[in-house]
């Protein structure tokens, strides 16, 4: 295979990356049989023969049992917000039945998948796979922190020869915030698990982009460093601001992630291609990987018998390759140094 054909894929997605539909549109919650059936369990508080005890209101919305102190209007709110979301669970799991019966594909409700939940976890495939890309970032950071401060040789001033180390630690850092709250909001989908699962993946995306700029080009000067930084730092954090305090837009969080992870793929893949860096198959192998990783972005698919889509996918291809993301970040700390200490002698 020549140097630039998978540069070329990759550029195909950035622009595929473009016609990703937004995710607000949904079918399912427009079906008339679907609101019927929402209508009606609001007010009975049942779906078929399963009743909720969050939806026990008299006519004038307030709830008929519970001692006084737990009638407070928020505690209501609360009651009431409930009892809709266990509705429209449950009037979607009775519709996509229906539907299934008659040979009908799953449809999407108010924006998401139908999913099964499994002990009240909404996502039981995405959290799982996100508490272990989380364990294996976890380990990623220990062994580089390790092999940094413990086997590698220091600098008489106690720093590291390794010129990165301490932006792969706040790469660290973030990757795990990230996966923390990937699985808090696979869990439990409600706004404030959303905005923090979003919030959280733009500040890793962003940074990560940063960090690819820095180690290709490979600069190492501390104003340089600032030049790159300062102006995408200001785009991440004001996208999160819109994301967080104007519109929570999945479609264009979408395009804004995808953009800035397929120019990192770009960089680290034209970098590979030049570089005489004994570990460039392992950047090599993380491009190919994660350019499929983002085909699994675009192309999603209901979730197979309502446990597993493409999103729960992608989060499985995080896996590998975290690992094989630190594997080289391991290495290139090891080939840094010997490097700078060849040149010492
Ligand atoms: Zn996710």
């Amino acid at each position: 295979m020549n140097r630039m054909a998978p540069c070329g894929l990759i550029l195909l997605f950035f622009a595929l990356s473009f016609l990703v539909p937004s995710l607000d549109a949904s079918e399912g919650d427009a079906d008339p049989i679907y609101k019927a059936c929402l209508e009606d369990c609001e007010k009975s508080g049942c779906v078929g023969e399963t009743c909720f005890q969050h939806c026990k209101f008299s006519s004038d919305g307030k709830p008929i049992d519970g001692p006084w102190y737990l009638q407070e209007p928020l505690y209501q709110k609360w009651k009431q917000w409930d009892c809709r979301t266990d509705c429209r669970y449950h009037c979607m799991l009775s519709r996509e039945e229906q539907r299934g019966n008659l040979g009908d594909k799953p449809v999407k409700y108010h924006g998401k998948w139908p999913f099964r939940r499994v002990y009240g976890i909404q996502e039981p495939v995405a959290v799982a796979f996100s508490a272990l890309s989380l364990a294996i970032q976890f380990h990623g950071w220990i062994s580089f922190f390790i092999l940094l401060y413990y086997k590698l040789p220091l600098r008489p001033n106690k720093r590291t020869y390794y010129e990165f180390t301490g932006l792969w630690h706040i790469y660290g850092i973030l990757a795990m915030n990230f996966w923390f709250w990937s699985a808090v909001f696979h869990s439990r989908d409600v706004e404030l698990t959303e905005k923090l699962d979003y919030s959280s993946a733009v500040a890793l995306v962003g940074f990560s982009l940063i960090l690819s700029i820095l180690r290709a080009f490979d600069v190492r000067d501390e104003a340089s460093r600032v030049m790159v930084a300062a102006p995408l730092i200001a785009f991440v954090t004001t996208h999160i601001l819109y994301l967080n305090f104007y519109k929570l837009d999945y479609g264009l969080n979408m395009k804004v992630c995808m953009a800035m992870g397929v120019v990192q793929l770009l960089i680290w893949g034209v970098w590979a291609g030049v570089t005489s860096h004994p570990s460039r198959w392992k950047v090599w192998l993380f491009v190919v990987g994660g350019s499929l990783a983002v085909l699994l972005q675009i192309y999603e698919f209901p979730p197979y018998r309502g446990f597993v889509d493409a999103h729960a996918l992608w989060h499985a291809a995080s896996i590998p390759l975290t690992y094989i993301c630190w594997s080289f970040v391991r290495d290139d700390a090891e080939f840094r140094t010997t490097t700078l200490l060849k040149k010492i002698k």
